[in-house]
């Protein structure tokens, strides 16, 4: 008996192995009220039905099917889907005499201290970020938070940026001449257009999700320009249309308005920060179809911390003064003119965590609460292409879903205090 019973027994084992046979484990989450992103409305007293990582259904009152394995109690909450950042920097964190960082900081202390930060991110309610540039530990980030190795936001990164010799993102910038060499594709930086196309394919390679580039100079990097352009039009058309044949969007950093123009031209999907816009690139926005994604949070972050002594190289410091303080009267422009918006923020430039303070900004310079909720959510998960997956709570789709205290379309601010993370089905806070 014995003899029959073993291989039996295996071969049971075998045809229901554990993971095929575990059902999904099913979570209703039971919401006061409910911000969907699907419209402008709040639906009050709503359950969502959670099953695995997917939202499997939406109904109306406080449902108790059979079959529930847990029922998380949010009555008292404005459950909204999870909030998407189009512009982070996992790796870094400003702070005072930061820029001596890449001569000490070996990879481990980048990789730990980026695990950190994408870990608060995600605390913070955002459940999907686009890392806009490091140095590739974040394409090793996004792995491992994909393979659940560490907690943080679902990540699509750029690696490296790229960038011109000595422009916003050579990496070499303010370093001592004979430190400098002669970094090239490889590392980010092109001048022409065989080169340019080189930096793409490179990105490719090395498991990037889309194209950053500098258009302009910037505020941060040890370089005298914060606005001029960077690039040719040769090398931008070069960029993009390698971009496109690997399926990578393309992002540009660009505070000027002659660096604006030319990358718009060029085709790039959204442009970053956008300072210095005149009347003309406004026109090209809306005649291209380009989204604008502002970052006033970061602008208001770099000229208070340029006022403390010692904060910044002297370089940086009166670029941080010029550039910082206008970028939310952009905005405001911006959005009156009818430019497209999608919400970034430049997280890492200010502190991991406070992402959401960009919205209290964003309404602040004249845009209703709601466009400002909705341009994280959806206009974000479809210039990412996962608007099948992510940017809403409706079924069949990612269960990435934050809950707040406050009814926020009332008050902003309590984006600020999310209280309630889960992604992917599984609850983090
Ligand atoms: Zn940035």
């Amino acid at each position: 008996m014995r003899k029959l019973y073993f291989p039996l027994l295996l071969s049971a084992c075998l045809i229901t192995s554990p993971l095929l046979a575990q059902t999904l484990q099913r979570t209703l989450l039971h919401c006061g009220n409910l911000f969907a992103g699907t419209g402008n409305d709040l639906q009050p007293q709503m359950t969502v039905v959670v099953e695995g990582n997917k939202i499997t259904a939406i109904q109306k009152g406080y449902t108790t099917p059979a079959g529930t394995d847990r029922v998380v109690d949010l009555k008292n909450k404005t459950v909204l889907p999870g909030l998407i950042d189009m512009h982070v920097h996992l790796e870094t964190e400003t702070r005072r005499g930061g820029a001596g960082d890449r001569f000490t900081q070996n990879v481990p202390d980048v990789t730990f201290q980026a695990a950190k930060y994408a870990k608060t991110t995600l605390l913070a309610g955002f459940t999907t970020v686009r890392d806009l540039g490091g140095s590739g530990i974040n394409v090793a980030l996004r792995n491992a938070v994909n393979r659940g190795i560490a907690d943080g936001p679902r990540i699509m990164t750029v690696g490296k940026s790229i960038a011109t010799t000595g422009g916003h993102a050579d990496p070499t910038n303010g370093y001592r001449r004979d430190l400098m060499g002669d970094p090239g594709p490889l590392e980010g930086v092109i001048n022409g257009p065989d080169e340019a196309r080189k930096a793409v394919r490179q990105r490719y390679k090395e498991g990037s999700d889309l194209i950053k580039i500098t258009a302009t100079g910037g505020v941060l990097s040890n370089a005298k320009d914060g606005q001029g352009p960077q690039f040719t039009d040769e090398e931008l058309k070069a960029i993009v249309e390698t971009a496109r044949d690997y399926g990578f969007a393309v992002a540009a950093h660009a505070h000027g308005a002659e660096g604006i123009k030319r990358a718009i031209r060029a085709g790039v999907q959204t442009i970053e920060h956008g300072t210095f816009m005149d009347d003309e690139a406004i026109e090209l926005f809306k005649k291209h179809g380009t989204y604008y994604v502002p970052t006033i949070i970061a602008g208001k972050t770099v000229a208070d911390s340029a006022r403390m002594f010692g904060y910044y190289p002297a370089l940086v410091t009166p670029k941080a003064l010029a550039v910082g303080p206008k970028i939310q009267a952009t905005f405001a422009r911006a959005y009156k003119a009818g430019v497209k918006i999608a919400f970034g923020t430049d997280a890492g430039v200010y502190i991991h965590g406070y992402n959401a303070k960009e919205f209290e900004y964003m309404v602040e310079a004249g845009m209703p609460p709601v466009e400002a909720i909705r341009s994280a959510l959806m206009t974000n998960a479809k210039l990412l292409g996962m608007d099948t997956q992510i940017g809403s709570i409706e079924p069949g789709k990612f269960a990435d879903i934050i809950a707040v205290d406050d009814n926020p379309i009332q008050n902003i601010r309590t984006l600020q205090w999310v209280r309630f993370v889960m992604k992917d089905g599984r609850q983090y806070k």
